[in-house]
């Protein structure tokens, strides 16, 4: 009787467990698809705030300070990104979905692969399918030094939120503009490039911001980044 009673409980397990292992699938695809649009949103703003804050902006123009973009292009952020990355994205898509810390570390790698992709010095275009997906050709109008491109494509990944939010812009079969700060600054070597910021900060702060916040009006009406 004991016997019968325990095999009972066993097979009602796996039945239980079969159940579960039935919606296992499609629940943890839907929270994958949903993190990884939720993530891409986060992103999309973040780095649009890079870019209309002239203080952040000092942060992120090391990245657009590229003139050769290539996949390298894709690592060369002023080393302040990870912790503006980690408090304005990963932190608040793990207060979001939960994640566990291994899941989290798999994402954030995942999402280095687009990455790679869309700063590949290669001529991949997506045609129509561009207004949902970012390639190559979309995120190097974003690096563009032409006015026309200026704010404009800031979507790591899903371009449609550019499109929801008024920021994409559809580039023509063969547009491949040169890429740059349109402002002509150059970055030539590793001190600077670390302080970068940080000294545009302080000519911001002292008797150069007069000066500084003229340029970042010019940049807002003419589209001139500062
Ligand atoms: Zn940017
Ligand atoms: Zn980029």
């Amino acid at each position: 009787m004991h016997l019968c009673l325990c095999s009972a409980r066993a097979l009602s397990r796996i039945h239980l467990f079969r159940d579960c292992s039935r919606w296992l699938l499609p629940v943890s695809l839907s929270l994958g698809i949903g993190a990884a649009l939720v993530r891409d949103l986060f992103g999309y703003w973040v780095h649009r705030l890079q870019h209309s804050s002239r203080w952040l902006w000092a942060q992120h123009e090391f990245h657009h300070s590229e003139e050769h973009m290539n996949v390298t292009t894709t690592w060369r952020h002023h080393w302040l990104e990870i912790p503006i990355q980690m408090l304005f994205v990963t932190a608040p898509l793990q207060l979001l979905f939960g994640l566990r810390p291994m899941t989290l570390a798999m994402a954030i790698l995942i999402f280095q692969v687009p990455s790679y992709f869309i700063h590949l010095n290669s001529r991949i275009r997506f045609g129509a399918l561009g207004m949902v997906f970012a390639c190559p050709q979309t995120h190097r109008i974003h690096h563009s030094v032409e006015a026309r491109h200026i704010d404009k494509n800031f979507a790591g990944f899903f371009t449609f939120w550019d499109v929801i939010f008024g920021t994409y812009y559809h580039p023509a079969k063969d547009e491949w503009p040169e890429t740059g700060l349109a402002s002509g600054k150059t970055v030539r070597s590793l001190p600077y490039a670390l302080f970068m910021p940080f000294i545009t900060w302080a000519s911001m702060l002292n008797h150069t911001s007069l000066h500084a916040a003229s340029n970042a009006a010019d940049y807002r009406s003419t589209g001139q980044r500062p």
